[in-house]
């Protein structure tokens, strides 16, 4: 009986390239750019308003007025679960100066880490996570479904405990353990 043939490698590849994307932003050659900064102007990362973004099918979209207020990183398990990724990044903006557009996100619902009940609005047809319901007057946006992500730098990372273990931060970065106090 003949030996089967090895696999194709396409696909050891293809996680290759990934990972090595994902490593970028942490990698030491920008520490000397952004090392320390809480600001992501002071950083000299050059944004433009509106911003604009949507799922990854392009029914739901959204459009917002104003800078955000703050980029962080969730490494909770469910968030890793959710992304299937490493962490997920979000942006937390006014919800006034938040205008979705198109079909109508359907709400999902999960039981978060902290003991709170979280919703998230995916699109009903392709699956992507957009955002969160308001709270306290602010929406949570994944910053993911941006048109342009250039300009994203984080200055907060909660749940840290469960994070991959190659993930390091910038001095001068809020890091939580785990749920920020309110
Ligand atoms: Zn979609
Ligand atoms: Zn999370």
């Amino acid at each position: 009986m003949p030996i089967a043939p090895p696999q194709s490698s396409s696909r050891s590849h293809n996680y290759a390239i990934v990972t090595a994307i994902m490593a970028i932003p942490f990698g030491p050659s920008n520490i000397s750019v952004y090392g320390g900064r809480s600001n992501y102007s002071d950083a000299g990362l050059a944004m433009n308003l509106p911003q604009t973004g949507g799922c990854q099918c392009g029914k739901i979209r959204y459009e917002i007025a104003e800078a955000p207020q703050l980029v962080y990183t969730c490494h909770c398990k469910d968030c890793q679960r959710l992304t299937s990724s490493a962490f997920s990044l979000r942006i937390v903006v006014v919800e006034s100066a938040v205008r979705l557009s198109g079909i109508e996100p359907r709400a999902l619902q999960r039981m978060a880490d902290s003991g709170r009940t979280n919703t998230r609005w995916v699109c009903p047809e392709c699956g992507s996570w957009v955002c969160s319901p308001p709270r306290d007057g602010m929406m949570r946006v994944r910053a993911g479904t941006l048109d342009d992500t250039s300009w994203l730098r984080p200055t907060r990372h909660i749940w840290t405990r469960s994070k991959q273990p190659w993930v390091m931060f910038f001095e001068g970065e809020e890091i939580f353990e785990a749920q920020p106090p309110a």
